[in-house]
């Protein structure tokens, strides 16, 4: 097989505490999935799943105690930070049953869903898809993935997100919508999940701007923490 140019390289992620690396295939969120932060963004919280996608080379993928540089992007002037749980799939599958989910789960990190707040708006106002405001290069920062039976009990795990030490974001992940297993079934009804797959499950309340030079540092119960600055 030849090709007329080198294909692009394999997006990868770090391993805590391993030194193989968890290869990307795609990169599903899930659009507001906390109650507070649905009705921030103007939503009752009883509607059913969004999901959005973002290009698997969005990814910022941050070693163990290293500190990622993001890029301010393009044609915004609101670049939003939201902290998720991600959700790392090891095993595939379609129409999973929720009783059965966790099986299909790798492990989890914790990333940030980063936004361009101005043009998901303008894009939302004109009934047109969100992929410029979510979907940019770099949009997907995401810290080490912790296997599954280190990552001890995420249904009551807390995450975090701190800028520049102030805190901005704090939930229980108890607090979402869907739950991890719940999510597995919708996505899995509506596309094939692979090994690679990686599921953004949504932020909570707090979502707020960041300039360049602002150091985020991203947290959740038993996971690595992630930090990124602006740049
Ligand atoms: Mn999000």
């Amino acid at each position: 097989m030849s090709y007329i140019f080198a294909p692009p390289p394999v997006v990868s992620a770090p391993i805590a505490g391993a030194a193989e690396r968890f290869p990307v295939h795609r990169i599903y969120c899930v659009g507001s999935n906390y109650l507070a932060h649905a009705q921030e963004m103007g939503r009752s919280g009883r509607e059913p799943p969004v999901f959005f996608l973002k290009p698997a080379d969005a990814l910022l993928p941050v070693e163990a105690g290293g500190t990622g540089a993001m890029p301010y992007p393009s044609l915004t002037h609101n670049l939003h930070h939201e902290v998720e749980l991600v959700v790392a799939i090891g095993a595939g599958g379609r129409d999973i049953d929720s009783a059965l989910a966790l099986e299909h789960v790798f492990g989890y990190a914790v990333g940030l869903d980063m936004t361009r707040r101005d043009l998901q708006s303008e894009m939302k106002k004109r009934s047109a898809p969100w992929c410029i405001g979510k979907g940019f290069d770099h949009a997907a920062p995401l810290g080490p993935i912790t296997p599954s039976a280190r990552a001890g009990a995420i249904g009551a795990a807390e995450i975090a997100l701190r800028v520049n030490g102030q805190e901005r974001q704090r939930s229980p992940l108890s607090q979402m919508i869907w739950s991890v297993p719940e999510i597995i079934a919708h996505l899995s009804a509506a596309w094939t999940l692979c090994p690679g797959d990686l599921i953004f499950t949504g932020t909570p309340a707090g979502v707020g701007p960041v300039e360049r030079g602002d150091l985020m540092e991203a947290s959740c119960t038993g996971l690595e923490p992630l930090r990124v600055r602006v740049s």
